[in-house]
């Protein structure tokens, strides 16, 4: 696996030598039984003095190898380099098949507690530069893995929704001195059309520019850059977990898979290569979680890759997703259950 730059765009291309994986009849390495193939986890998380039930692996097939340097070099006048990073396999719990939606909020709870406490534990390494979680759900989504699982991936370089994000929110704050993800929702939370769900702390909307139909981001109503650093300050994870659990039986009920991704600021204990570039970050970057559901089956024709298509307006989307149930049918009862008193605060 390498990395090439595109030298007119600056985003980096994964590239792989053309090997192909064989789909497995093996019985699942990750459900009780199966000892993951014998590999040692990275971390058997525990929350509030329990094992949860959430493990997290080294992935089997990694897009990054967490061995060595970068060893970013030219090539003629363009760049590549290793695929230097990390890629985390996070086992949510032992059921095979087991929709986020489905999981009881204490075991939601349990997987954004250890979402947060690998992406603080690879920040501490300063050759990566971005680390974030994310989540292929169903068969159109490219789960490559059949076991309820999310993923993590720590990179040398900012992936490139992530670098317009951070340019286009460093702009905005230069020109008007505000947050532009803050003044999203508070337009959102007045005009009240494209809003899904709403908590004291947590808004659920179908973004004004939406990119898929039902396309659904979960957003802090109070401002914070870092994801990790946020929910590491008291581990008060309940309401999250509930309007996440709610959305996502919601987007369940009009879709069969999506990618759910963390968006949340960059590694700043990595120096910055233009100095002063993250000089504003605390104040211009906002964390939040995108999920795309995945509506069409066919591949897009060359113009809609290009350009953005969505076949549904999010006005109506997010009616149609208010109008819908905010839970499926009852979770099996979890053996996991969490005393209030004991949470650590
Ligand atoms: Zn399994
Ligand atoms: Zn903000
Ligand atoms: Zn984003």
């Amino acid at each position: 696996m390498e990395l090439r730059k595109d030298p007119i765009t600056r985003s980096w291309v994964l590239m792989a030598n053309g090997e192909t994986f064989e789909a497995t009849t093996a019985a699942c390495p990750y459900c009780p039984g199966g000892e993951a193939g014998g590999v040692t986890p990275i971390l058997t998380h525990s929350i509030y003095g329990q094992h949860s039930g959430v493990l997290v692996y080294p992935h089997p097939r990694p897009l990054y190898r967490i061995e060595g340097e970068s060893e970013r070099r030219g090539d003629g006048f363009y760049d590549r380099m290793r695929a230097l990073g990390a890629h985390e396999l996070i086992v949510e719990g032992a059921e095979h098949n087991s929709s986020l939606s489905m999981r009881t909020e204490a075991e939601i709870i349990s997987l954004l507690d250890c979402w947060a406490l690998r992406i603080d534990d690879l920040k501490r390494d300063a050759r990566f530069k971005y680390i974030t979680v994310f989540k292929n759900y169903g068969e159109t989504s490219g789960q490559q893995i059949r076991h309820a699982h999310s993923e993590l991936t720590a990179t040398t370089f900012i992936p490139r929704r992530i670098l317009y994000e951070l340019r286009a929110a460093q702009e905005y704050y230069q020109l008007k001195e505000r947050c532009v993800v803050c003044d999203i929702v508070r337009q959102e939370e007045q005009q009240a059309q494209r809003v899904v769900d709403l908590s004291p702390r947590y808004l659920a909307i179908c973004p004004f520019a939406s990119r898929v139909p039902y396309e659904l981001w979960i957003v802090p109503r109070y401002h914070h850059a870092s994801y990790e650093a946020d929910m590491l300050r008291d581990r008060a994870y309940a309401e999250l977990a509930g309007i996440l659990k709610r959305s996502l039986a919601r987007l369940e009920q009009v879709t069969d898979s999506y990618h759910l991704v963390l968006h949340t600021s960059p590694n700043t204990n990595r120096r910055p290569e233009v100095p002063g570039y993250w000089n504003t970050l605390q104040e211009d970057y906002h964390w939040h979680m995108e999920i795309l559901p995945i509506t069409e089956k066919r591949s897009k024709s060359y113009s809609i890759k290009e350009v953005y298509f969505s076949s549904m307006p999010p006005e109506k989307a997010a009616a149609r997703l208010r109008e819908l149930p905010a839970s499926r049918k009852a979770a099996p009862q979890s053996k996991l259950t969490f005393d209030e008193g004991k949470q650590s605060k």
